[in-house]
This record gives C-alpha cells, structure tokens and sequence, in this order.
C-alpha cells in the first residue's frame, strides 16, 4: 500500500483497453450451461459460444454421475495425488481415458493448462528441439517456456515450413524432437494434418504430440479425437486435452501416452506434484461421459448434423464462412467496429456468442465465432438463422432478400 503509482499504473492501463475495445467483460448467467441460458438480466439467450459441444455440460445424467460420485467419494483430497490424493474413480478415469484415446497410460490434472505446462520440462533439455504450430494454444506456448529445449516455430498448419523446422532441427545436431499440434485450432476450427504430420515426424525421427481440447469426445467415427479423424490413432506419441469441453464441461485436463512418458510424469510434472487432486465427483462424472459416448455415438452425430446444418444455411444467407467441418464456424466480417455492432446486435435479438478482432486474430480477419452443440435444436438453429440474417441486413454485410 506504499506504492500508490502501482496501482494507478495498473488502473491507466485497464482504461487503455477499455478505449480500446479490447477490455474483456465477464458475461453473467444465472442459469446452468445450455443450448440456452438465463443472463443475469434475466433474458434468455440462444448459447452459440460455448465448448459445450456434447451438449454434456448442464445435462442431468452427467449431474447425476457427480452427484453419485459425490456420495460415494466425497467432495474433495486436500492432498496431492501422491501423498494421499488418489482414490480408486481416479485410477478408474485414467484406465478409461487411455482405452478411449488408444494409448498405454494416462495422467489428470486439475486442468489442460496444467497438462500443458507440465508436459515439456520433465521430457526434454537443452539436447532437445520442440517444434510447435505458431497459433498453438496458450498453455502449450507457456509449457515450451518452461523447458530449456531448443524453440523451433512453424507456420500454421504449413507442412512446408514445418519440415524446413524439422531439417533446422537435425542440422543443429538435437538429439530428441517433438512436433506439437493442436488437434483443433479453436479461432478457425482448422483440423492438423496429422496423416502428413506422422509422416514428417517418421522422416525425421521425431516424437509428436497433439491438444486435443477442441477434439475429444467427437471428432472422428467415434469420437476419440483428431488422431481417429485422421486415420492416425496408435501413432501420436502425447495426447493432452480437457475435461472441460466436450467431455462434461467441469473442469481437468490429462496427457496420455506411453508408459514410461506417463511413468516419468508422475515423478517429474510440476502442477501434477505441487496441486491438488482432482475433485472425485468430476472424475465419476467423467467416467460416465467416456462410457456414455462408448456406447452409442447419438451426440457426435447430432452434433456434427447441426453443424452441417448452420454451415450450410449460414452460407446460403450470404456470409462469408471460413471453410471446413468442425462445429466451430468463424463467420467473417472482416472488420472489428462491424463485429463488434454484429455481436451486441444479435445479443439484443437474445444470441450469445462471441466477437474477435485483432490482436487475437490477424488484422482485417475480425470475425463472429459460433460453437455448434449437440444440445441445440433446429428450431434453435433456426432462430439463430434468422438473427444472423436480421443483422446481417441491418449492419449492410448481406443484401436485402
Ligand atoms: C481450452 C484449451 C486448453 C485449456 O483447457 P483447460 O482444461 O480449461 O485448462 C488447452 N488447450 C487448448 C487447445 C484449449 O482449447
């Protein structure tokens, strides 16, 4: 408190965003998660940016696994994994996850940022390369810091470049290299080329390792993940992801892979040593969402239906979409102050979703992000339609019919 510049420095620099534009307020709701929510303002609203693909999130059956879960294992350890933090649901959840994803064994965290930032330090040094996308997540550019191997940058989703990376890499002698991918990148829903990134990584000698945060649950026939949707499955060797997207939508995150990887993470891996275990009623109601999907693959195709569905129509209205198959749809506008009109206008016309402009994504690349779920239903979908269509109208992006 003897500092007062501190904080001033701290508040010009909130008001600097906030003129901005970039400052970001926290959206209120007084409902659980859905195709629809309640705001805070007590209107409803058609919920088109959530990651709640599955549609799993507010859904009585995954509460109901928790619920049980709950009863049986209580409401939290206060104890890291390894001291006495690991119950019989825990061991359970990693068993499941690893039959899920094709691998030998599989680890929690509390998080995917935590999966991601613990993953690079315990494997690799300064006799190492890691190769990473540029528009790589967050926490697998935090993860790559924390570790002393050697940085080495592709261009997005651009093979060329990264087997230029790859040849760099060997040229300056690296004894172990990992290529690392999202398996989805969120801000355009582009899929990694994983058949051509195994191919790269078996001319070089290289590990790979793919974030499958936009993916598990139902990307592919049965939902494992990109690694499935690419043909690939049995040959990554890392896989991270959450817990808290498709797969129920609460929270953790896990790294999966062989043993000896998975082995050395439990000794190694800071935020799995030094953080709490995860609470058990998400890993039973995990567990019941891995067995939900195993037996029956209605919501990925429900899913993937709807989001045929709003590709296509969204296109027939006139937007401009950026191409491809995964329920996220960047629809372009090109210019922030329009997408940002764009968002609060359908946000009166009681749809939620999501404005993105530079620096998050490239200049003149602004744009709304819809989220297809599971959970919507075409008359949802419809009403989300017309809204696009309204605005769209009104902000002069689409002619008049
Ligand atoms: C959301 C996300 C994460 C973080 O997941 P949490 O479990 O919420 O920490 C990590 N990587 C990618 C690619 C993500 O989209």
């Amino acid at each position: 408190m003897s500092d007062p510049a501190f904080y001033s420095g701290l508040q010009q620099k909130l008001d600097t965003l906030k003129t901005e534009g970039l400052f970001k307020p926290e959206r209120v709701l007084a409902s659980r998660q859905g195709a629809e929510v309640v705001a805070a303002d007590g209107r409803t609203l058609i919920n088109m940016c959530a990651n709640n693909y599955l549609g799993l999130s507010g859904d009585p059956d995954t509460q109901k696994a928790a619920e049980a879960a709950l009863q049986k294992y209580g409401y939290g350890l206060s104890s890291v994994r390894f001291i006495c933090g690991t119950q019989t649901v825990h061991k359970e959840l990693e068993k499941k996850l690893s039959e899920f994803l094709g691998t030998e064994d599989t680890i929690l965290y509390a998080a995917a940022f935590d999966a991601n930032g613990g993953v690079f330090e315990p494997l690799f040094d300064e006799n190492d390369a890691i190769i990473s996308d540029a528009l790589n997540h967050a926490s697998i550019i935090d993860g790559v810091r924390l570790c002393k191997a050697a940085r080495y940058r592709y261009a997005n989703n651009d093979m060329a470049d990264l087997e230029t990376q790859l040849q760099a890499a060997t040229s300056a002698g690296k004894r172990h290299k990992i290529i690392v991918t999202d398996g989805v990148f969120s801000m355009d829903g582009t899929i990694a080329q994983l058949d051509r990134i195994v191919e790269l990584a078996q001319k070089y000698g290289a590990l790979t390792m793919i974030d499958e945060s936009h993916a598990s649950g139902f990307m592919g026939r049965t939902g494992r993940g990109t690694h499935e949707h690419c043909g690939v499955i049995g040959k990554i060797d890392i896989i991270t992801g959450t817990l808290g997207k498709a797969l129920g939508g609460a929270m953790g995150g896990f790294t999966s892979g062989r043993r000896e990887v998975i082995e050395t993470l439990r000794q190694k891996s800071r935020p799995y040593l030094f953080s709490n275990t995860l609470a058990p009623m998400i890993a039973g109601a995990s567990l019941a969402v891995l067995e939900r999907i195993g037996k029956s693959t209605e919501l990925r195709d429900r899913l993937h239906e709807n989001t045929a569905y709003f590709r296509r129509e969204i296109e027939r209205i006139g937007f401009t979409i950026k191409p491809g198959t995964h329920p996220v749809v960047p629809v372009m506008l090109f210019d922030a102050p329009v997408a940002q009109k764009f968002a609060a206008r359908m946000f009166e016309l009681g749809v939620l979703l999501s404005g993105f402009f530079y620096p998050v994504v490239p200049m003149g690349q602004a744009r709304v992000r819809v989220q297809l779920s599971a959970a919507h239903t075409r008359e949802q979908l419809d009403k989300v339609l017309a809204a696009f269509e309204q605005a769209g109208r009104e902000l002069g992006i689409i002619k008049a019919a």
